[in-house]
């Protein structure tokens, strides 16, 4: 059984965090250190057995072929692009509401982003990217997300991708162990890419990222481009960057915490469970509807009907820490001003979310009682007509 910490039982007015990083090292500091000394006993640093060892854990539970440990997960999503051979210029059509890295990777690769709306649920309008992909056969790149952790419909995907040929990366940053009909995210597109920023799902004790794949050519293509483009050692066949995941990560990553991601998924499902179930009738907050089982509930994404500024001060007053992803579209921020890129389709949905949208706390530390507190926090919002 895992044990809350008694602390968040006791007390109710300890702090609720978005993320608590002192409740995690607290459970996994102990397998932490025998995994940094594993490295530092091995005596090798970069590029060793860890970094295999985690691959093939990795892809082994994505069920796929191949993964290769990246930098970070912008790296991986940019390597990917260059891996299925996209061109400068070339447009690559994505969401205007996401973690910037999903753009700038694409920018990075040399593409040019075509921005189309999202659904009601906050992620990517799959319908939409159709009519805008039909229109315009020349977009022949693609990279969704699977925002909040929620799943987008894989089948329609699978279809956009036969029908129109497409080349596709799935963004899985927020989405690793999302399952949708029987099969996984990130099988549909010819690549997957995902982070381990330590507030991701499955987050490391730094930065790191993996792409997955299920064709091997691409695999070790990936595996140049994150080597300074080398094939072997001082033959450099690419201009790549350097963008390895390094054995300390990797060693954490397999040893302490990828043992641990199924069960900090469940108590992930179980908290967002709880606040369906706790915030259904308050009026204040809108609960956007979304699969419950198929997401991984990376966040969870509520959108204010009133002021959004005056509803987070009132969590704040009791303690709750709140976050809005995002608060920008990403064609409006000032890094894309001397960019090339086009707005396919008004992105009113996607401006709806930066306006409204709240984060409530969810991670894998939070107790009952902590739930329970957010929902009564909210509650009063209804008392207080906020
Ligand atoms: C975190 C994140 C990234 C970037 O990952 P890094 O490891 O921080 O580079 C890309 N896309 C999404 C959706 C993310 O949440």
């Amino acid at each position: 059984m895992e044990r809350v910490p008694l602390r968040r039982q006791v007390s109710s007015t300890s702090p609720i965090l978005a993320n608590d990083f002192r409740a995690l090292w607290q459970k996994v500091g102990g397998d932490v250190q025998r995994a940094v000394a594993r490295v530092g006993e091995s005596g090798w640093l970069i590029l060793g057995k860890e970094v295999t060892a985690f691959e093939q854990s990795l892809a082994r539970l994505w069920g796929l072929e191949q993964a290769v440990g990246c930098g970070n997960g912008m790296d991986a999503i940019e390597i990917a692009l260059r891996v299925l051979g996209l061109k400068p210029g070339d447009p690559v059509l994505t969401t205007p509401l996401s973690a910037f890295a999903t753009t700038l990777a694409i920018l990075r690769a040399g593409g040019r982003p075509v921005f189309v709306d999202v659904t009601e649920a906050g992620g990517l309008d799959l319908s939409l990217s159709r009519e805008v992909l039909t229109k315009h056969p020349e977009i022949k790149f693609m990279v969704p997300v699977h925002l909040y952790g929620h799943v987008l419909d894989l089948d329609e995907l699978e279809r956009l991708r036969e029908d129109l040929g497409l080349k596709i990366v799935e963004d899985c940053a927020q989405s690793i162990l999302g399952r949708q009909g029987g099969r996984n995210c990130g099988t549909v597109g010819q690549c997957a890419a995902t982070s381990f920023y330590p507030t991701k799902n499955l987050g490391a004790m730094g930065d790191g990222g993996a792409l997955l794949t299920n064709d091997p050519e691409l695999a070790a293509q990936a595996r140049r481009w994150r080597d300074y483009g080398q094939a072997a050692k001082y033959v450099h066949v690419l201009p790549g960057l350097n963008s390895r995941l390094d054995e300390l990560q990797a060693a954490i990553l397999n040893h302490a915490l990828l043992p641990r991601l199924d069960r900090f998924t469940e108590t992930r499902r179980a908290i967002a469970r709880g606040y369906y179930a706790g915030l259904g009738e308050v009026r204040a907050l809108e609960v956007p509807v979304t699969d419950l089982e198929s997401s991984v509930w990376h966040l969870f994404p509520v959108l204010a009907r009133g002021d959004r500024a005056r509803i987070c001060e009132h969590l704040a007053s009791r303690s709750i820490q709140t976050a809005f992803h995002y608060p920008q579209l990403i064609p409006d921020q000032q890094a894309m001003q001397p960019a090339a890129f086009e707005v396919a389709t008004p992105l009113s949905v996607a401006r709806r979310w930066t306006q409204h949208e709240i984060s409530l706390p969810l991670h894998p530390f939070l107790g009952d009682v902590d739930v329970q507190r957010v929902i009564a926090a909210c509650r009063e919002l209804d008392l207080l007509r906020l």
